[in-house]
């Protein structure tokens, strides 16, 4: 006999969505973190729905702007040498993804699971009594440069031939929707159907204590190991053994820590990002709008205005870097004029593999070892979707769209 049908390794968003479907479906779960549901790289961040991001970071256009995203003074990429010299194959990798038919590959793999983003989150958005944290005012990406919105024309036509709304605005219309902003507007588009949350770890706590509440179970305790065996898994959570017939690892960019798991052989690496929060300043825009140029958003959410993004390569426990937090400030009062001192400051880590791909199914290493991460820039969008797409997995059944692009033994090229 098993303790658990299911054993969750991690209460982020993606956690979090696999412990409440599959207990919304009558399994019996435990949930394990040795930190509060909701509180790593699922707390700090832009707070989008973003259905409209089904373009992968790998592009060609990475080709040819490398050289100014590396040495730039002012760009929204960082990459620590050091760290790209440990990692030669994953940045390869990297690189041999952005050419044009991977890259194209990878969006309709996006495009395709994103279609069902929505109807992975919303149940568990109503499950939770958290409509109020849910704000439906789309998000407005500005360009303000020509040759930055002609970079990414190409990505609007993909975009639209998804059938993904989005209406594309002038300067002056932008600028009535958003009246604080103060860059130079060359133009923008507003993607009506995204949607932001107010407090992204308040919506994560609100699923956790429904989940409490159909009777899944919480250990406050890390996992550091797992070994399956014909009947079941025996699941290491702090210094217990547990036996469950599935465990699924969704400890987002810490899923390699989990020995045995089939997760530690895996290419999974980390794009850090930051968030500054000024407390008094959320009215300076309505929605979250990304300044494309600038690889980062203005966001107004329930603690006020999170000035969010930007990616460093780097490792995992590299030191903050103050680097990117400066630019995160001077470019927000380049983007809304003079702001405050903040109040706090973020270091988070997008859990990234190479193909800007999350992994999801079965472990090569056991059919009952569910890996469940590497959502990059997307967790919190895709976070609910792979929930009910791991509860499928943790039934024994096959899930209702197609995820062989996202197995873990895929093909990293
Ligand atoms: C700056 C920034 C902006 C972003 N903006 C957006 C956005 O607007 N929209 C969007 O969709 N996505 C966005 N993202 C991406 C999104 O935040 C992530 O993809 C998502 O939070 C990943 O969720 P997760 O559950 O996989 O990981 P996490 O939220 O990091 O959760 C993993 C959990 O695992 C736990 N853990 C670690 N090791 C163990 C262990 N051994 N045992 C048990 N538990 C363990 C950790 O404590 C943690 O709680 C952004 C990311 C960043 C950094």
């Amino acid at each position: 006999m098993h303790d658990f049908d299911l054993v969750v390794v991690g209460a982020g968003i993606v956690g979090v969505s696999s412990a409440l479907w599959a207990q919304k479906r009558g399994l019996q779960v435990l949930l394990c973190d040795p930190n509060a549901p909701g509180s790593g790289t699922s707390f700090g961040n832009a707070c989008t729905l973003a259905t409209y991001a089904v373009l992968p970071v790998n592009t060609p256009s990475v080709f040819r702007d490398l050289p100014k995203l590396v040495f730039g003074s002012e760009s929204p990429l960082s990459l620590n040498f050091a760290h790209a010299l440990r990692h030669p194959l994953w940045m390869l990798s990297f690189l041999a993804n952005c050419r044009s038919a991977r890259s194209a590959h990878i969006a309709r793999q996006l495009a395709g699971i994103m279609a069902h983003a929505d109807a992975g989150i919303n149940p568990l958005i109503e499950d939770a009594g958290a409509e109020d944290l849910i704000v439906e005012r789309g998000q407005m990406t500005v360009w303000s440069t020509k040759a930055g919105a002609e970079a990414d024309a190409g990505a609007l036509a993909f975009r639209k031939a998804q059938g993904i709304p989005f209406e594309p605005l002038g300067p002056q219309e932008a600028l009535t929707m958003e009246p604080g902003l103060k860059l130079p507007v060359h133009s923008a588009v507003h993607f009506k159907a995204a949607r932001s949350v107010r407090d992204p770890q308040e919506l994560i706590t609100r699923m956790y204590r429904r989940f409490i509440a159909l009777g899944g179970q919480w250990r406050q305790a890390g996992v550091d190991e797992t070994r399956a065996h014909a009947e079941g898994v025996e699941v290491c959570v702090g210094d217990d053994r547990v036996n469950a017939a599935r465990v699924v690892i969704a400890a987002g960019a810490h899923s390699k820590s989990v020995r045995g798991s089939g997760a530690e052989r895996l290419p999974l690496g980390t794009e850090r990002g930051y968030h500054l929060l000024f407390p008094e300043e959320a009215h300076r825009v309505s929605r979250p709008v990304g300044w494309a140029e600038g690889g980062f958003y203005a966001v107004p959410m329930a603690q006020g205005l999170r000035i969010v993004g930007t990616v460093e390569i780097a490792a995992l426990d590299a030191p903050e870097n103050q680097g990117r937090l400066r630019y995160l400030a001077k470019m927000g009062e380049r983007m809304l004029g003079p702001l405050p001192e903040p109040e706090s400051q973020w270091l988070g880590f997008r859990p990234t593999m190479p193909d800007s791909m999350p992994v999801i199914g079965q472990s090569p290493q056991s059919e009952r070892i569910i890996h469940a991460f590497g959502h990059q820039h997307l967790g919190l969008t895709l976070g609910g979707i792979t929930g009910r797409i791991v509860a499928d997995l943790a039934e024994g059944r096959q899930p209702n769209l197609p995820i062989a692009g996202f197995a873990p033994d895929r093909r990293f090229v």
